[in-house]
């Protein structure tokens, strides 16, 4: 199958991709199943992680598992397999893939909050307005424009993600996760951070950017990711716990970048 079949059969209304599965198959559970599935794992050309100049692009298919062993990454941005040894059991990690993780669209998807932490860029295909013409892969869309709300992302019937960029020079950035059991169970909350940028996990209905002004001291920077944070109560944790975790990881994190 090639990108542009695929697209043509994620047009029809109720059509789902199917990457490595780990979640779309997880929402069978309480949500009825897509009219139709479409498996774009073995679309070519999309498992891989590159230089492109100064840029990293990191294929929509990347495993979990390859974004842990990726010597590339480790060398240039070592918070994403970071994040990515934080989640998910093995067998899980060597099927989900990255592509999955962003457009599953939940605060909870442990590689956004450094993606968006980084100001990563989508690749996305866009099919041909006209029926039998080639579709295009558009790219340069910010991350952080792409999620409308929960399970709501920018993407349009027929489009696909291709890859995510990390573009320009290496930033260095710490990603601080909680859950009860490190690895079986979603988190409880996460933030990541770069001297610039605090992202919030599960603790709000999409993630949660916050911009921190240059040399901010650490008490009014953890104020001001902290004021940004709207947590829900649910059945892993109270709101107010959230709060305290956001304190507390942000000032551990910030602490962190600031030693070095
Ligand atoms: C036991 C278990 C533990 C888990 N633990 C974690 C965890 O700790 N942290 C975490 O973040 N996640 C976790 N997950 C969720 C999931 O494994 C990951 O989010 C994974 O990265 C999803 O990727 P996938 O390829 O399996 O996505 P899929 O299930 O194939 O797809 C997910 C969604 O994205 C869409 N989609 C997939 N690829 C594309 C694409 N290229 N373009 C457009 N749309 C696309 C699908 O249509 C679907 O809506 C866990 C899942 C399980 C079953």
């Amino acid at each position: 199958m090639s990108l542009k079949e695929a697209s043509e059969l994620l047009k029809q209304e109720g059509a789902a991709a199917l990457a490595g599965g780990t979640q779309l198959l997880l929402t069978f559970k309480w949500l009825p199943p897509p009219r139709l599935i479409v498996n774009i794992k073995r679309l070519p050309g999309l498992a891989t992680i590159s230089e492109d100049g100064d840029d990293i692009r990191i294929g929509a298919l990347t495993t979990l598992a390859d974004v842990r062993r990726s010597p590339l990454l480790a060398g240039r941005f070592p918070v994403l397999g970071m994040a990515a040894r934080l989640m998910a059991l093995p067998a899980v990690a060597s099927m989900g893939t990255v592509g999955g993780n962003i457009a599953w669209a939940s605060p909870q998807a442990d590689l956004v909050q450094p993606l968006l932490a980084l100001d990563a860029h989508l690749d996305i295909y866009e099919p041909s307005p006209a029926a039998a013409g080639e579709g295009r892969v558009r790219g340069g869309l910010p991350l952080r424009d792409f999620y409308l709300g929960p399970g709501q992302t920018a993407l349009k019937p027929g489009e696909l993600i291709t890859g995510v960029r990390l573009i320009g020079a290496d930033r260095r950035a710490v990603y601080l996760r909680h859950s009860t059991r490190r690895l079986a169970d979603a988190q409880v909350c996460s933030v990541a951070l770069t001297d610039r940028r605090a992202v919030l996990g599960s603790c709000g209905p999409t993630p949660i950017v916050v911009d921190l002004p240059d040399g901010l001291p650490i008490d009014e920077a953890v104020e001001l990711v902290a004021s940004k944070a709207t947590p829900r109560d649910d059945f892993r944790a109270s709101a107010a716990y959230r709060l305290k975790l956001v304190r507390a990881l942000t000032r551990r994190g910030l602490e962190y970048l600031r030693a070095a």
